[in-house]
């Protein structure tokens, strides 16, 4: 797979990114500017959220 850019934080979590690549993982979340309504993850791009609410 090459569309680890277009990812949703949420399918990141279910592949256990956050065990996988932990580094890779805190880039995504650090200075996270919006949560995800649907699974209440928090990201710093709107993007990397299925259901994003700005904080
Ligand atoms: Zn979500």
């Amino acid at each position: 797979m090459s569309d680890n850019e277009q990812k949703t934080l949420c399918a990141h979590i279910e592949d256990e990114l956050q065990i996988k690549d932990p580094e890779a993982y805190v880039a995504l979340i650090k200075s996270a500017t919006h949560y995800c309504q649907g699974c209440g993850r928090s990201a710093a791009n709107e993007e990397n959220l299925c259901q994003p609410e700005e904080l």
